[in-house]
């Protein structure tokens, strides 16, 4: 659905989370959500980013976003508990949800991968979107069509050599993404699909990838159209799906 074009109201007045919302893809998507008439909550482990964020939505006339800091890698179930009451006292539902938040991790061999840092990844990128995902489902099903948006990567659709856990973790979200799907499949009106965003300009694939020109990848706001048509009204039905964003 890279060639999808969203109507400038597509999410009027929907309430939309966002995680990992202070960089990169995320930021973008949550200021293009809110430009589309989202209210945003952006969630994110760095205030100040998120600070940043917040200002540039009001600047550019958006709805008045909401800031939850959360650090995905310590968050406990007692953390998203919370968190999902604070949604629901503010907003009482929740429209749509993109687990977009993750780590890298290392790039070695599986021989010699850091327990630790196998097991950091294994939670911001698969038990946080889990754990996430359980409590606010009761939240996006009072919605008239909620929308849960996972995203993986190449490497979760084909594994490849010294990508390590983060590899492993975005075949998990897909797994992840395929058994809620089927779960909400007829008795729910959310739907869960997911979405690899592709080669994108951004910290965490210049991390991946130090030599390469920065402009030979594309700026996250040219994969959004994709982003749009999952998160907006267009998508209704659509459930289970692994979409490129890059794909016109
Ligand atoms: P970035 O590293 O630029 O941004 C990731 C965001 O996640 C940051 O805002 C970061 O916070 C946040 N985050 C990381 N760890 C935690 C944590 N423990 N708690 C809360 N938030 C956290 O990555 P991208 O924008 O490139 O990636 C976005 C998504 O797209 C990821 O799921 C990634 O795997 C996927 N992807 C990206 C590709 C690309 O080419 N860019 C290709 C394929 C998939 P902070 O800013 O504080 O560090």
């Amino acid at each position: 659905m890279g060639d999808y074009q969203a109507p400038q109201d597509l999410l009027k007045d929907k309430i939309i989370l966002v995680t990992g919302a202070g960089d990169g893809i995320g930021k973008t998507a949550a200021k293009t959500f809110a430009a589309h008439g989202a209210t945003v909550i952006l969630l994110g482990r760095t205030t100040p980013k998120l600070e940043m964020v917040y200002d540039e939505i009001e600047a550019a006339g958006g709805p008045q976003p909401a800031i939850f800091p959360m650090d995905l890698n310590t968050a406990t179930i007692e953390t998203f508990e919370h968190f999902a009451e604070a949604v629901d006292q503010e907003f009482g539902r929740l429209d749509g949800l993109l687990h977009n938040a993750s780590l890298l991790g290392q790039r070695t061999p599986i021989a010699n991968y850091h327990f630790g840092t196998w097991q950091q990844v294994m939670q911001v990128n698969v038990n946080a979107a889990f754990g996430l995902t359980k409590v606010l489902l009761p939240l996006l099903d009072k919605s008239e069509a909620g929308s849960i948006v996972f995203t993986g990567s190449g490497v979760g659709l084909k594994g490849r050599a010294y990508w390590g856990a983060y590899s492993v973790s975005k075949f998990a979200t897909e797994g992840l993404m395929q058994v809620l799907a089927d779960e909400l499949d007829g008795v729910s009106n959310t739907r869960a699909n997911s979405v690899n965003p592709g080669a994108t300009r951004t910290n965490m694939r210049a991390t991946a990838y130090p030599a390469e020109d920065p402009k030979s990848v594309v700026a996250a706001e040219e994969i959004m159209p994709t982003y749009l048509y999952l998160m907006g009204a267009d998508s209704r039905g659509v459930s289970g799906r692994q979409f490129n964003a890059q794909k016109r």
